[in-house]
């Protein structure tokens, strides 16, 4: 089977690992901070916190931001559901801004309909959660802009975005956001195995998300409420988690990252072929990339235009018996049952329904060959075809 995404780890991330499980620390030693640096100066960015996955790096990005009880915050229904739970364990309310049908981002004209509408009925969101799917930034720029005007914070979760550009700037600077997220989980661009990091260039927000990584405990004497007891001492100054990296995890991220660089270049290189062996067919239209942005391409994603729900899976399930890992991404998260429950019964997302019902994942990774892409563009070209000549 040609799976959709996987790591690519060579002998440098073994050895790494190696020597790193073969060092005094495990857990808390010398390869955390040096990847939140390397990353943070990869990024142009001040502050880094690395943590154990981008879950959790979602969940104390919200909780530093303040979100609480009765606040409300606005995510992209086309994502994982990890984008929209970190509002609930907040005790917050989530609401989804439609997406765009052609990138799969949240819709920036949807998005300024909603606030504007929202600030009338005095709802408006705290923090507003942009997904760079697939690796595509969102329009970062614009929607920075509209958090000025109305009073927003922006989470970017670019789970899937680390190696990619907006305006020629890497993703992660946070210039128009005040913190985003990576993931390091094995199908993203590099891996930890498990694992995630927050960047902000706001040293207040850093500080609290690395008391909150790790019990909300601080060994810093300027912030302990009474004098030290001795050199064993710290203070709990707040309600933390165990949400750390570990320094094997770190290892790898670090000796990952020298490769970052040549994956992403990679994978665009690969998805020009895709594209070019798919314009012979234009009821199969691959994601559109706006010019200003360099994707990591996490993932190749393509609809296939005017399909139903049954076709869909007919595609689906045919490209699986063929040995082609096909998938999608991702089921709209306001459709998820846990959320139903939550939403008016008349909720609806037109366009990331539409997109659901219409949209594939093809495998896309490093070590995919033209040879694999030919043989998936083909049988998918197959596929489509006698859809269409049954119509
Ligand atoms: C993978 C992913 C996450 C969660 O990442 P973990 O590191 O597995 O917690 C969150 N958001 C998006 C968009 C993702 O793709």
């Amino acid at each position: 089977m040609i799976p959709y995404g996987r790591q690519d780890i060579d002998q440098k991330d073994i050895e790494a690992v190696i020597s790193a499980l073969k060092s005094d620390w495990l857990t808390q030693g010398p390869s955390i901070p040096k990847f939140e640096k390397a990353l943070a100066d990869y990024c142009g960015v001040k502050h880094a916190v690395a943590v154990n996955s981008a879950t959790s790096a979602l969940h104390i990005a919200c909780l530093a931001l303040g979100v609480e009880l009765g606040d409300t915050v606005w995510t992209s229904p086309n994502s994982f559901v990890a984008s929209a739970n970190c509002a609930i364990y907040c005790g917050a309310n989530v609401d989804f801004v439609d997406i765009s049908l052609d990138t799969g981002n949240m819709c920036i004209e949807a998005l300024e309909e909603k606030l504007l509408h929202a600030k009338l009925t005095n709802t408006l969101p705290k923090v507003v959660i942009p997904v760079h799917f697939a690796g595509q930034s969102c329009d970062i720029r614009a929607i920075g802009k509209l958090a000025k005007d109305y009073g927003f914070y922006i989470i970017e979760d670019a789970s899937h975005a680390v190696g990619g550009k907006f305006e020629n700037t890497p993703v992660g600077r946070c210039e128009y956001s005040d913190i985003c997220v990576f993931s390091f989980h094995p199908v993203k661009i590099i891996t930890t195995m498990e694992g995630g990091m927050a960047l902000t260039s706001n040293e207040t927000l850093a500080e609290k998300m690395m008391q909150l990584r790790s019990h909300g405990i601080t060994n810093d004497p300027s912030k302990m409420q009474s004098a030290s007891d001795g050199p064993w001492y710290y203070e709990q100054i707040d309600l933390g988690f165990n949400y750390r990296m570990n320094d094997v995890e770190a290892a790898l991220g670090l000796s990952q990252l020298s490769r970052l660089d040549s994956f992403v270049e990679t994978r665009n290189k690969l998805v020009a072929i895709y594209n070019e062996k798919l314009s012979t067919n234009p009821t199969i239209v691959p994601l559109s990339l706006a010019s200003n942005i360099y994707s990591s391409y996490h993932l190749y994603v393509v609809r296939v235009d005017g399909i139903d729900q049954a076709q869909h899976r007919y595609i689906i399930e045919s490209l699986r018996a063929k040995g082609i890992f096909a998938h999608v991404h991702y089921i709209p998260i306001h459709l998820q049952p846990f959320y139903q429950a939550k939403l008016p019964q008349d909720y609806a997302l037109p366009n990331a329904e539409r997109y659901y019902r219409e949209a594939i994942t093809l495998p896309l990774h490093p070590k995919l060959t033209p040879s694999e892409i030919s043989y998936i563009t083909d049988n998918l070209i197959t596929l489509v075809d006698e859809i269409a000549s049954k119509a």
